[in-house]
């Protein structure tokens, strides 16, 4: 039994079970015991790997964007440039690269991370060393100091807690986790149907089949940068891979080492993530009063920020083998198939209505 495992017997034991949500910010943030509290979970010899660590091409045309955005917005000085997530820091590291090519830009910027673990945190000061842009670390975005901002965040709304609620007879119910009656930890249904479904559930699926499972998200984080963007200036854009429209299913997943194993095995010790509603993410965005821009896919993003041709250039000064990797993280990155993160993941992006359409988006 993992440390975890324990100390969440010993909150059944005493309060009864736990929401899904609760567990999951336990499995993943619990400050002694959590996923990403103790480990690097990138990469190949870790669990999973993200768009950025595939190729430096991700990151430089999310510079590019952030660039533009810029641009568009009248060239605010100074200027923060916020990451999510920022996991190894990759991203941030070939974004900086790409705007060097604006000089005024790089001497109006500062850099500020979200990042709640501690081991991600050193390994983003270890990527960003010498950058020569100030950079300043908070746990909470809410801690982000005042003034313009363009907000990126890649594979981070996924890692955040889903809760979620099953349909019965009399309607839905918050679904926890307890013992089962083998003394395994085991997925329950509170008994109490929610007195305010309509508050979560949009009214398309209200009347879902009696089984259906919905999963929600806190809308507190994107909410908070969607007020931000639209009362100092800016832009957000948030990568992930989810759904376009609200739809009842449980997305709710465990990975290690790059294989799916079960939810409640071994808490702590692997990665949950589910997938993002993205139709949540934009109506947290509209109460802001925020424009939307998407969602679209992520494949269709990066070609139109010009992808194929930093491919090209790229190989133009490649060996064979370093053009055919090229060549190879470019189909994974943009291309559709089952197996490729160009049609499963999506990108949107918010802004004050003022700004107007925003790069590689076409509204
Ligand atoms: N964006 C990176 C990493 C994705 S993994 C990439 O694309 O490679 C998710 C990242 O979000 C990690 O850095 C993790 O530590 C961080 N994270 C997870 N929950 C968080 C939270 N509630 N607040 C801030 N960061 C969080």
């Amino acid at each position: 039994m993992t440390p975890l495992e324990a100390e969440i017997r010993r909150i059944i034991a005493a309060d009864g079970p736990l929401p899904v949500g609760r567990f999951m910010t336990l499995c993943l943030a619990h400050p002694l015991h959590g996923y990403y509290v103790t480990r690097d979970p990138l990469g190949a010899a870790g669990d999973f790997v993200t768009a950025p660590e595939v190729s430096q091409m991700f990151g430089e045309l999310v510079g590019l964007w952030a660039a533009a955005v810029w641009r568009q917005m009248g060239s605010p000085r100074p200027i923060r440039l916020v990451e999510l997530g920022p996991g190894r820091g990759t991203m941030m590291s070939d974004a900086l690269r790409a705007v060097r090519i604006l000089p005024e830009l790089c001497s109006a910027l500062s850099v500020d991370l979200v990042e709640t673990s501690p081991v991600l945190r050193r390994r983003q000061e270890q990527t960003l060393a010498g950058v020569g842009v100030p950079i300043a670390w908070h746990g909470d975005f809410a801690d982000v100091g005042d003034g313009p901002l363009i907000v990126v965040a890649n594979e981070f709304i996924d890692a955040l807690p889903v809760d979620q609620l099953v349909r019965a007879a009399d309607g839905w119910h918050a679904r926890m986790i307890g013992l089962g009656a083998d003394g395994e930890l085991a997925f329950a249904l509170d008994p109490d149907a929610i007195p305010r479904p309509d508050a979560i559930v949009p009214p398309q699926l209200r009347n879902a089949p009696i089984g259906s499972v919905y999963e929600w998200r806190s809308d507190r984080l994107i909410g908070g940068v969607a007020e931000r963007v639209v009362r100092h200036g800016g832009a957000a854009l948030v990568i992930d891979y989810g759904h376009l429209e609200p739809a009842v299913g449980e997305t709710l997943q465990a990975i290690r080492g790059h294989r799916h194993v079960a939810v409640l095995a071994d808490p702590g010790e692997v990665d949950l993530t589910a997938h993002v509603d993205f139709a949540a993410l934009a109506r947290s965005a509209a109460r802001a009063a925020a424009r939307l821009h998407g969602p679209i896919r992520q494949g269709d993003l990066l070609r139109r920020l010009g992808i194929e041709a930093r491919a090209a250039r790229l190989k133009a000064a490649a060996t064979r083998d370093q053009a055919i990797a090229v060549d190879a993280a470019l189909a994974r990155l943009a291309g559709s198939g089952p197996a490729e993160m160009g049609g499963l993941f999506k990108a949107i992006a918010f802004a004050p209505p003022r700004l107007g359409p925003l790069p590689g988006f076409d509204n």
